[in-house]
């Protein structure tokens, strides 16, 4: 094992230290919270870190490498445990006493020190929604363990493109100006008008004109279209 090179610092604020000592740091971290591999934000959460995680990450080159020279998983590039995060689930469900939250699964799993985070419930089941009657349907017998666990192919509805005459005639409806902050390119030349889905398409919403708006670039930031 090799240390890096000596560096002349001010002891107060801990900037550096050496790859044995973050070595030594992070086996101490898993060894307290018994956990096979850790993520940037639990070990920055703990108080008796040795330095930042950002700075381990930039010292090891990623923070996955450095675990992996502590003899951890790696966070990144993980393969999915359906089963643990089934298992997760059920135990956070139980604990709420009813279907959690996306902010209450992830509290869950942050202080459960669950190697996934909520985002991988999305990807996988399809959001945690699909996954609550999912877990219903095995309780009653209409799905097996196996099929719960299966990943789910999510149908995402195809976005129907907006012609440029359409776009024309709702801009021109609209005065080609936002019809959040009225900014108009008229007014501005650095904004830009954009013909938004008012129902977003993956929820069903159409090209009417009656279901699209001018939005300038920076109110239509604030919306999204993916469900959680
Ligand atoms: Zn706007």
């Amino acid at each position: 094992m090799t240390d890096a090179p000596f560096r002349f610092e001010i002891d107060r604020v801990k900037t550096h230290a050496s790859r044995a000592e973050i070595v030594a740091s992070l086996r101490e971290y898993g060894r307290l919270h018994q956990c096979e591999t850790f993520g940037m934000r639990e070990y920055d959460g703990w108080k008796k870190r040795l330095v930042t995680s950002d700075t381990i990450r930039r010292q090891f080159g990623s923070w996955a490498k450095a675990l992996h020279e502590a003899g951890f998983r790696a966070v990144r590039g993980q393969k999915v445990d359906p089963a643990a995060m089934v298992e997760a689930f059920r135990a956070c469900w139980k604990e709420q006493h009813s279907v959690p939250s996306l902010r209450q699964l992830e509290a869950f799993l942050e202080r459960k020190k669950y190697p996934f985070r909520v985002k991988t419930y999305g990807a996988f089941f399809g959001g945690v929604g699909p996954l609550a009657k999912r877990i219903v349907e095995v309780q009653n017998g209409e799905l097996t363990e196996a099929d719960l666990l299966r990943r789910v192919e999510r149908e995402r509805p195809a976005r129907p493109p907006i012609s440029q005459k359409l776009r024309y005639a709702i801009l021109k409806r609209d005065r080609e100006q936002c019809v959040k902050c009225g900014a108009s390119p008229k007014k501005n030349s650095e904004v830009t008008l954009e013909v938004d889905h008012i129902i977003p398409v993956a929820e069903g919403g159409t090209n009417d004109p009656k279901n699209l708006q001018t939005l300038c670039w920076s109110c239509n930031q604030g919306k999204t279209d993916a469900p959680n």
